[in-house]
């Protein structure tokens, strides 16, 4: 493998070169207290001051809020402005867990349908990852065969090893970027550095204080759709649908159009939960998950068994931004060892 070390204090300078030449998105503290990933303009307005952010990077390449199409109605015709914007970009920053979910939504939005607007920023982007510094209590990213190290999926993986960046170069769009900042970009060290990011790993590696292990956790749920466990859980769940939004691998959207008086309009696609009660609901007034038993029941089923038994890839990837933000302490985690239990019993 191709790799480099870039100067820490030469940082700044490769971001604000990348910030001119790319639309460029990094971690940004919003507020003083919650961590996004934003466009930016430059270094300064960019943190890395954080283990993981309070909002996953799925915004990048899937926005909370997108308009994908204006039409404009002059009674004979109707004409239609498909929105569809080629920027070349670079995402800076993400975390070995986020890289993965972003290898979990490409199937979903680049698979059998094509989603032009996804499909579109991914292959302009390019992704610079960013290994952990360290371990937050929630982080459960081994449980799914991945680390705070791990540079799969990312073009570019920087590790921060003292005053060095060490670098990863894993993909041919990688290495253009390389190239092309040639002069931040230096070949010193690189076996020394190597052999540092190891240690920092395995040291990160002890930090784990969730040991989550998922061995016949599917097989319980492939054999129990009405589980009676799942009376239990739900009663405590709000229906605030915090979970889906931090979570990098939900992808669930609603579409509406904004009318701009009666002959021109604008269409929006915007993130939706399953945890609402309207998700699910026809306009003939069934509900297939009428109570917040079969929303809770669903979104575990997802993150533990349908995104694997769609796309062979894991749904979730151990982030732990549910459990940090869920209001009433629903713990992913929690479930997965109550699954376990539940197999282990009958
Ligand atoms: S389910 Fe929770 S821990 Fe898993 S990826 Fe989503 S937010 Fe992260
Ligand atoms: S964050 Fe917690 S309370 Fe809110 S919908 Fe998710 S599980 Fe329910």
């Amino acid at each position: 493998m191709d790799t480099r070390v870039v100067n820490k204090g030469q940082l700044p300078e490769l971001l604000d070169k990348l910030a001119q030449d790319y639309t460029l998105f990094a971690p940004v503290c919003e507020d003083e207290t919650v961590t996004l990933f934003k466009q930016v303009s430059g270094a300064q307005e960019i943190t890395l001051d954080y283990t993981n952010s309070d909002v996953s990077p799925k915004g990048c390449f899937f926005p909370q809020t997108e308009k994908t199409l204006t039409y404009t109605n002059t009674g004979d015709k109707l004409e239609i402005n498909n929105v569809c914007e080629e920027e070349k970009t670079v995402v800076f920053g993400i975390r070995p867990c986020d890289i993965k979910s972003i290898l979990a939504l490409d199937p979903v939005f680049h698979g059998k349908f094509v989603d032009e607007y996804y499909t579109n920023k991914r292959e302009n982007t390019t992704i610079i990852g960013l290994s952990c510094q360290k371990v937050a209590s929630t982080c459960f990213c081994t449980a799914f065969n991945s680390g705070p190290c791990d540079g799969s999926g990312s073009d570019l993986m920087f590790t921060e090893l003292g005053d060095k960046y060490f670098v990863e170069v894993n993909t041919e769009k990688g290495r253009v970027l390389v190239d092309a900042y040639s002069q931040f970009f230096g070949t010193q060290d690189t076996d020394q550095l190597a052999k540092a990011k190891a240690e920092h790993e395995k040291k990160l590696s002890g930090q784990f204080v969730r040991k989550v292990d998922l061995d016949g956790v599917k097989e319980v749920l492939d054999n129990n759709f009405e589980l009676p466990y799942w009376e239990k859980v739900f009663e405590k769940c709000l229906g605030c649908g915090i979970c889906t939004f931090v979570c990098p691998t939900c992808h669930c959207f609603d579409i509406f159009d904004l009318t701009n008086g009666l002959f021109t309009g604008e269409r929006y696609r915007c993130w939706d939960s399953c945890m609402f009660p309207d998700f699910t609901l026809m306009a003939g007034g069934h509900n297939p998950r009428p109570t917040q038993k079969e929303r809770v029941r669903n979104r575990f089923m997802h993150k533990l068994k349908y995104h694997m038994d769609r796309y062979n890839l894991d749904g979730c990837v151990g982030c732990g931004r549910c459990i940090a933000k869920c209001p009433v302490n629903i713990d992913i985690t929690a479930i997965i060892k109550d699954l376990k239990e539940v197999g282990q019993n009958g």
